[in-house]
């Protein structure tokens, strides 16, 4: 494609990453297209990613640079405005004794912490943020179905489109694609037909559901008025060996709950629904005093029951023509609480490379090599970090179930604070 003065940058995903991605772009004066699959998350009609309710996450310092930086300063002041700071984990149990004890563990000597943020929630922010840019515009039920990464065109199914109500499809010029269309990216699909990428995925055997522990009026050990039934304050984890429950505080004072366990479980547990509030006594003692019985059958029957990916690969690019960030490039499963920062965390990286000094030996600095130049060191640079932050968050499974609760971690935890 001849090159315009102006780079014409389209974003494929308007995730978390995505958006990100585009709000970076803008801020260069690219020409920003952002094509997503769904429709308007802003509208309440639209079916939330992995059609549960609402997912909390744990936002860290990885991804609040990556914000910071994205030259928007009231950014990260609005969603902060709805940020929980979580100070550490707070470890359930019981005593030989049966006695209910919660344990709480700092996250930082420094008393620096991470924030419980609703993904919905900041998505949302980045997406206003981008529709008051003049030169960004968003497409929603726009599928990404095709790409040439040669002659700079992508190929879009667009939903319900035409008279007839109709699927139709359009052809996009564009200079540069920045996939950040998630762990099953059709970007990457496109890409891999072009480049010798190095590809790995796999799914490990667990599987999660989400619950609510509901908000309530109650009186905290101040006499404060709360609408929290625990600590606002920590991730709360109810270790379980094999599996695990854990708890992140919601703005309303709710908190979204995941349970983390192997498939087999799940089957066992799907035949006999009316055991689940007998499980969790088992396994995550106290958790019945904060979700009903009821409440604990209900969500275990009506919310899905749903897969942890993981994936590495190499490169993330093809020449000057497309990268790919976030979950398309670096799936992990959740339980180091990085898949999203990370991938905020690829934008900054990404465009600080863009935006270096190119290397001397580019004879011809044209846009489209100087381009090529700084996906390539990007690539390069991206992935070790990448791969590590995937192994670390595999490896924090066996910590967050387990090594939580074990005399060894008890020891080196003595140690530290002596
Ligand atoms: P996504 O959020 O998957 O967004 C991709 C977007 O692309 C979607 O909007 C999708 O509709 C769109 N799309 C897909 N295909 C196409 C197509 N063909 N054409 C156009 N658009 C398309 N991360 C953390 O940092 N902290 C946590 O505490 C944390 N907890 C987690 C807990 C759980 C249970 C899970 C499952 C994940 C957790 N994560 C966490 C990971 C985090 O959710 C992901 O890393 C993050 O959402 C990735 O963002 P993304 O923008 O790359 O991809």
């Amino acid at each position: 494609m001849a090159e315009s003065k102006t780079q014409k940058t389209i974003v494929i995903g308007a995730g978390p990453v995505g958006t990100l991605a585009a709000l970076y772009a803008a801020q260069r004066g690219h020409d920003v297209e952002v094509y997503e699959l769904r429709s308007d998350l802003r509208d309440p009609s639209t079916v939330p990613l992995n059609f549960t309710k609402s997912i909390n996450l744990a936002l860290s310092e990885r991804g609040i640079h990556a914000i910071r930086e994205s030259g928007r300063s009231v950014l990260l002041e609005q969603i902060f405005e709805s940020t929980i700071p979580m100070h550490g984990r707070m470890i359930h149990g019981k005593d030989l004794a049966g006695k209910l004890y919660e344990k709480p563990q700092d996250y930082d000597i420094h008393g620096r912490s991470i924030y419980a943020v609703d993904r919905g929630g900041l998505n949302k922010t980045l997406l206003d943020e981008l529709d008051a840019m003049p030169n960004v515009n968003i497409m929603f039920n726009h599928k990404l179905t095709g790409a040439d990464f040669k002659k700079h065109k992508a190929w879009f199914e667009v939903s319900g489109s035409n008279k007839s109500g109709r699927n139709r499809e359009i052809e996009v010029d564009f200079d540069l694609m920045i996939g950040a269309d998630g762990a099953h990216s059709a970007a990457r699909y496109h890409m891999m037909k072009y480049q010798r990428m190095d590809y790995q995925q796999e799914y490990i055997d667990t599987l999660w559901c989400e619950f609510q522990i509901p908000a309530r009026e109650v009186q905290d050990s101040t006499g404060k008025e709360t609408k929290f039934r625990i600590s606002p304050n920590h991730l709360h984890i109810w270790p379980g060996k094999e599996f695990m429950f854990i708890a992140i505080p919601s703005f309303d004072g709710s908190f979204t709950c995941t349970l983390f366990m192997p498939s087999s479980h799940f089957i066992h547990l799907e035949a006999t629904p009316q055991s689940v509030p007998e499980f969790f006594d088992v396994n995550f003692p106290g958790v019945t005093t904060l979700i009903t019985r009821e409440n604990l059958i209900a969500s275990f029957k009506s919310n899905p029951h749903l897969p942890l990916i993981s994936i590495k690969c190499s490169p993330y690019h093809y020449e000057d023509s497309v990268v790919i960030l976030g979950d398309a490039a670096h799936a992990m499963v959740p339980f180091y609480g990085q898949g999203m920062n990370a991938g905020l965390e690829d934008v900054n990286v990404l465009f600080s490379f863009i935006d270096s000094e190119p290397s001397k030996h580019i004879e011809r600095p044209s846009p489209s090599n100087l381009r090529a130049e700084a996906l390539s060191k990007y690539s390069e640079y991206r992935k070790s970090d990448a791969h590590v932050i995937n192994d670390l968050a595999l490896q924090n499974y066996v910590e967050m179930r387990a090594s939580v609760v074990s005399p060894i971690y008890a020891a080196r935890k003595w140690l530290e604070e002596k």
